[in-house]
């Protein structure tokens, strides 16, 4: 028997063992093994077994030439097969760490993105489930033995206590001297005459410890909802579940797992990683209590090892978390929910570049499993898909219990600069509506897409501006620690004392940030109670949920913030939205800013009149004109967007009528990473040329290689080419066949992004 295991290292390439017998009976796939590997011990998952001692073994996976055709592969196996394969010496942990269907989508997803296997399997693993050092914790469990032992002569305190524990059932040592106000050695005693047993046992480091989860009941859908449920519950495709905000979303996911957990199945909820807050978990936990696990970036290790140990062992069978619980081992999974489906947060930004949103697809696929994909804007891709019948279609077109949309409104901040010579941070429309709602106390929030006090330090007379020299972005002036940050690498300096290059003292600071707006709030308002919330503001563990804790009691009249309060708050004191500047994602060089704008528009909007007051919402913008803005203020609805956007798309070919994937040529050497992306320019235009040739329209285009919209970060000099083409799997052949003529020299990285979301 022989086994092919993916190294501990970034090797991209699988390695072939045999199998001593007296572990063949227990080896699986998926377990993780120890090997001799170049004179070392090294860890790796067993990939494939092999049951016969094998006359091939493919080592490298497999490659395919020019014309799509397999071709022998180049890096030979090292040794002929059978002769002297080294034996595996150990393996780790009889249970698998993944399941044949979970390595199955592992496999996928390094072929898709052209990962390495071993930078994919890591990914998929929690790394607090990998370290020796994390282990379960145990704590001191007392039960009593029943029936009492007739022959234990008890004191009267001892009956007293023992009755207290039989009452209770028993319970951790800790905890039950605390609540009988007793001592461990008192418990100790009992335990020595018999009555009691006190031993280690296994204790959950439970992150909703001490947080309190309200059970709660399915509510009675309306007639919209209930029939989502049902096009869910029967569909053999996706479901495209597209509600507007405040539709009740969130419970139809819940009544559709209810249905899965009845038939014995799991379920996994991926929500964006900034709307993971403590309310969402709450909702889930208060249905389905203590089968919920949740999977989240401010977990201990010792918290994220017990819940993905409680999820492989069947204890929690719903998993709520960040685009990483897509990998969560759920067993017999029944049903995937991606929750804001449209989020920028599901794509992973490093290797391997998944999609958790896509995952979702394949793994339902894999497994048989549903999956929902919600949203009141949805992405443009699913949207279509939906539109030719990939998807189903669920829509539920109306805020619950006959809710209204608020009522939005353009103020075109043009005109209000004119009124006094310069545009104002709050528009006189802004601050009349803000005014109504401090008097009749209802709460108001405040949206800024900037962080800080200003954006930018500029020298009124020369124009220099004062800028990260790692990065090719200005800094911005944070007024807490009166400094200059760079938001790209988190560098910081210090406030010049004049001009460099005119030696001014005088500067300008251009730009609003979130800080230099509650500033000028409180200015226009002194006496309005006003919260920020923005990367600075909540650096500690809880504070997000504090903030929105001292919201929601009514603590204060608004609440300014940065994206962070854009997506599912549900707050039903709030009547006004006001977003300061519409504009902020409209111009970045993205083909998806104008989705992306209507997106976070309609979301933030979505926050206003939850409740039975109606909501009002005020954009200010500069750009009353651009589609995406004006499509935000019509009753039109999501649809309308999608179709005028869609068309622009077609017409242009972009996504969904490609697909559209990146390489970033980066180097602390300017010109080796302007020449490399050159030449793999002129390199893919020539595969485009053979691979267009007879075919309409040019369907596989390359850009010119061009510095990166961030030309500098961090010192790396950086260069883009954008490729466009029918499928991903065309890009991918294409680039691996430069990459194996063209291996990037030392200095030089290369990233390759196959279904780039931003042009960054
Ligand atoms: P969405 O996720 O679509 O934005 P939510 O699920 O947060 O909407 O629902 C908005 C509010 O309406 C929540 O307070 C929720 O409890 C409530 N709600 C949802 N469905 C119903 C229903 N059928 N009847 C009454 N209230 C509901
Ligand atoms: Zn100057
Ligand atoms: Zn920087």
């Amino acid at each position: 028997m022989t086994v092919s295991v993916a190294i501990d290292l970034a090797l991209d390439r699988l390695f072939t063992y045999s199998v001593p017998g007296e572990l063949a009976k227990k080896l699986l796939v998926g377990q993780l093994l120890r090997v001799p590997f170049g004179g070392r011990i090294a860890r790796g998952f067993a990939l494939a077994v092999e049951e016969n001692a094998p006359a091939a073994v493919p080592a490298v996976p497999e490659e395919r030439d020019l014309f799509g055709n397999v071709i022998a592969p180049k890096k030979k196996p090292a040794k002929a097969a059978g002769f002297s394969l080294k034996p595996i010496l150990a393996i780790e942990d009889e249970s698998p760490f993944f399941s044949p269907e979970l390595l199955k989508l592992v496999r996928w997803i390094a072929a898709y993105t052209a990962s390495p296997i071993e930078t994919t399997l890591k990914a998929a693993l929690p790394a607090a489930v990998l370290k020796p050092s994390i282990k379960p914790k145990e704590l001191l469990y007392v039960e009593p033995v029943v029936p009492t032992p007739a022959d234990a002569r008890l004191t009267p305190h001892q009956k007293a206590l023992l009755a207290d524990f039989a009452r209770v059932g028993g319970g951790w040592l800790q905890q039950l001297v605390r609540e009988f106000k007793t001592s461990p050695s008192t418990v100790h005693a009992l335990a020595e005459k018999g009555v009691v047993t006190v031993a280690p046992r296994v204790s959950r480091r439970d992150p909703l410890a001490g947080r309190r989860v309200m059970p709660t009941k399915p509510l009675t859908l309306n007639p919209r909802q209930r029939q989502a449920l049902e096009v869910i519950d029967a569909a053999t495709k996706p479901v495209l579940l597209h509600g507007v905000t405040g539709s009740g979303k969130t419970e139809i996911y819940l009544q559709a797992i209810a249905r899965v957990l009845e038939r014995g199945q799991g379920a996994i909820v991926l929500v964006p990683e900034i709307s993971l807050t403590p309310q969402t978990v709450r909702r889930f936990a208060g249905r389905f209590g203590e089968q919920v696990a949740v999977l989240h970036s401010a977990l201990s290790d010792g918290e994220r090892y017990d819940e993905w140990h409680r999820i492989r062992t069947g204890e929690a069978r719903v998993v709520v978390g960040p685009r990483s619980a897509i990998f969560a081992p759920v067993r017999r999974l029944g049903l995937i929910v991606v929750d804001e489906e449209h989020d920028p947060s599901y794509k992973q930004d490093e290797t391997p570049r998944y999609h958790a949103r896509d995952l979702a697809v394949v793994r339902a696929r894999f497994e048989g499993a549903g999956v929902v994909l919600g949203s009141a804007t949805p992405s443009l891709e699913s949207w279509r898909n939906a539109q030719t019948g990939k998807y189903a279609l669920a829509s539920v077109p109306n805020r619950v219990a006959g809710r209204t949309l608020p009522a939005v409104h353009l103020v075109n901040m043009e005109q209000e600069a004119e009124k006094t010579g310069h545009p104002p941070i709050f528009s006189s429309p802004l601050l009349d509506a803000l005014h109504l709602r401090l008097e009749r106390g209802e709460q108001t929030i405040l949206f800024l897409n900037r962080r800080g006090f200003s954006r930018v330090l500029e020298c009124p007379d020369c124009g220099w501006t004062a800028q990260c020299p790692d990065c090719s972005v200005p800094y911005t002036y944070h007024r807490a620690d009166d400094c200059l940050r760079c938001h790209v690498c988190g560098g910081w300096t210090r406030l010049p004392a004049q001009c460099p290059d005119c030696q001014n003292r005088e500067f300008n600071y251009t730009g609003i940030g979130t800080q230099r707006a509650e500033a000028a709030l409180k200015r226009c308002f002194p006496s309005a109670r006003v919260l920020r919330m923005d990367a600075d503001s909540t650096a500690r563990k809880f504070s997000h949920d504090d903030i929105l804790s001292a919201f929601r009691a009514g603590k204060a009249d608004v609440l300014l913030g940065t994206q962070m309060i854009a997506k599912g708050l549900d707050f039903p004191n709030v009547t006004l939205v006001g977003v300061l500047n519409a504009d902020t994602s409209l111009h970045r060089p993205d083909p998806r800013a104008s989705e992306r704008t209507y997106q976070l528009l309609a979301q933030v909007s979505g926050r206003a009149g939850r409740a039975e007051k109606p909501g009002e919402v005020y954009l200010q913008t500069f750009a009353p004109d651009a589609p995406a803005i004006a499509a935000a203020a019509s009753d039109q609805g999501f649809g309308a967007f999608a179709a005028q956007e869609l068309a622009a798309r077609h017409q242009a070919y972009l996504p969904p009528y490609c697909r559209l994937a990146t390489l970033v040529f980066r180097s602390k050497i300017d010109e080796l990473a302007a020449s490399w992306a050159d030449l793999y320019a002129r390199s893919l235009a020539s595969w485009a040329k053979q691979f267009n040739a007879g075919k309409a329209g040019e369907p596989f285009r390359v850009s010119e290689a061009v510095e990166a919209p961030l030309a500098k970060a961090e010192g790396w000099f950086r260069y883009q080419i954008v490729v466009r083409a029918p499928s991903t799997r065309d890009i991918v052949a294409a680039v691996k066949w430069i990459e194996e003529a063209r291996p990037a020299p030392k200095d030089l990285r290369i990233v390759f992004d196959v279904d780039a979301q931003n042009l960054a």
